[in-house]
């Protein structure tokens, strides 16, 4: 965060400011008063169970220095009607501020967000200091906040952007107009929500109209859903994929016994800047070289050169529960996936398990929430693709056993985790190989936990 008194924060979101107005924040905002760090921002909202404002002196505690809510507090405060707004304004200012030395990287997609944010971070901190969102911060206040962390000397922010609804994005693009726009793909994720495939690519599609003037679209070139969205834009486009239409292509792709891939990533016209590297991955499953081919466009977009982005690219790892390989003390292996699921990411993870050299190969699939009126179709396909992947298909829970009908034979329909967590400590054996893999809301990371 660049240093801004009480006062200047006041100033700039149009707030009322009481008590001293002189002290300067300089530490990132934060709206748990926990995570305060000394010099610190604490944004209060009132909400309609607790009130943040009730938490300052925790904040406090932890060093904050002033807070942003709505009423005064023990703190120096800038009183404002709508914590949120004023949040949203002044990351939007602060941005304005420094936006002549910085370049803003913006990703969407309906999987892959966090990943290919990840890869990004190592691409583009490999040539200039870089801010990332954390996690996946991606919403109407995690933007701002990460917004917020950018310091004087950051050169590339690098900005996850979600949305649940049409006009969720071009709200975060409001705030901060992307210089680079990357768009990895349009899914099944939250159709529920959206309705439609196509009001999906509607949604994700607000952040490539949102680029700011002369900016450059990254868009994934094998589904046909986003590489329309080039005709959204007058600026550049860079293409990745594995297929034809790409100018960062993937190519030779080979995956080793841990199913992690090496491939080729290629820069075709304009030639001047052409060129062809192989990257090695120390990630498990085939997709991970399209995230990479991503990130490496988006660094060509940012001036990083291809090379440098092929040696980042091998020794980054990404966020935790995406994939993570783990051997377990009775000899088998643990794909973890638990962190989200939809139909796109599930084969993704299933094509991964079929890559693992393994005694069996154990798929233990949970729900797949929001999808609406298609979930039993979905959960049914997956469950029929899942049969062609694994050698055993465990289903977890009641609403899963649509998979364990698709899955046929092969499956095996338990009623909740701790059933599961029982039922793999009984069956596996040394050699094995585990995924798990369902949405948030199963808690598959707890299977995982009570394994490990
Ligand atoms: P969220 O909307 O929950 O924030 P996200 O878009 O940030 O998700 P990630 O967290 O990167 O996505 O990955 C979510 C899941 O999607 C993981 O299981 C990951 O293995 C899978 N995944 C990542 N990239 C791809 C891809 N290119 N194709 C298919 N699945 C993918
Ligand atoms: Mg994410």
């Amino acid at each position: 965060m660049i240093p801004l008194s009480v006062d200047e924060i006041a100033s700039l979101v149009g707030g009322k400011v009481f008590g001293d107005g002189s002290v300067t924040v300089s530490a990132p905002a934060v709206i748990d008063g926990r995570e305060a760090r000394p010099g610190g921002l604490f944004v209060a909202f009132a909400g309609e169970h607790t009130d943040g404002h009730a938490y300052a002196p925790q904040a406090a505690e932890a060093g904050a220095v002033a807070v942003l809510g709505s009423r005064p507090t023990a703190l120096p405060t800038v009183v404002v009607d709508d914590a949120q707004e004023a949040l949203q304004r002044l990351a939007a200012h602060v941005i304005t501020m420094l936006r002549d030395r910085l370049t803003v990287v913006a990703i969407t997609g309906s999987q892959g967000k966090t990943s290919t944010k990840d890869m990004m971070e190592a691409v583009l901190s490999s040539a200039a200091p870089t801010v990332a969102t954390s996690g996946s911060f991606n919403n109407e206040l995690g933007v701002p906040l990460t917004m917020l962390r950018t310091e004087a000397t950051t050169r590339f922010l690098v900005l996850e952007m979600g949305a649940r609804h049409i006009g969720d994005i071009a709200d975060l693009t409001a705030l901060v107009a992307p210089d680079i726009a990357v768009v990895t793909n349009v899914g099944r994720a939250h159709l529920g929500e959206f309705g439609s495939r196509e009001a999906i690519a509607t949604a994700k599609s607000e952040l490539v109209r949102g680029l700011a003037v002369g900016g450059s679209a990254v868009l994934h070139a094998d589904d046909p859903r986003v590489l329309a969205m080039g005709d959204l834009t007058a600026g550049p486009v860079l293409a990745f994929g594995a297929g034809e239409r790409a100018s960062v292509r993937v190519g030779d792709l080979a995956l080793d016994r841990l199913g992690r891939p090496s491939f080729t990533l290629q820069h075709e016209p304009p030639p001047e800047r052409g060129g062809k590297v192989v990257v090695t991955l120390p990630l498990v499953g085939a997709h991970w070289a399209l995230n990479a081919a991503a990130a490496a466009a988006a660094g060509l977009a940012a001036g990083v050169a291809l090379e440098q982005a092929a040696a980042a690219l091998s020794t980054t790892s990404i966020s935790k529960w995406r994939m993570e390989l783990r051997t377990l003390s009775n000899g088998a292996m643990l794909l973890d996936d638990s962190y989200n699921a939809n139909p796109e990411s599930t084969k993704a993870g299933l094509d991964a398990l079929a890559s693992i050299e393994a005694g069996r190969r154990i798929a233990v699939l949970g729900e797949m929430l929001e999808l609406g009126e298609t979930s039993r179709d979905a959960h049914h396909e997956i469950g029929t693709y899942a049969a062609t992947k694994a050698d055993l298909v465990v289903t977890v829970g009641g609403a899963a056993a649509d998979i364990a009908d698709g899955a046929g034979r092969r499956a095996v329909a338990l009623s909740d985790n701790a059933a599961a967590i029982e039922w793999l400590r009984t069956h596996l054996a040394p050699g094995d190989a585990v995924l798990l893999k369902a949405s948030r809301g199963a808690r598959l990371d707890q299977v995982a936990a009570a394994l490990l």
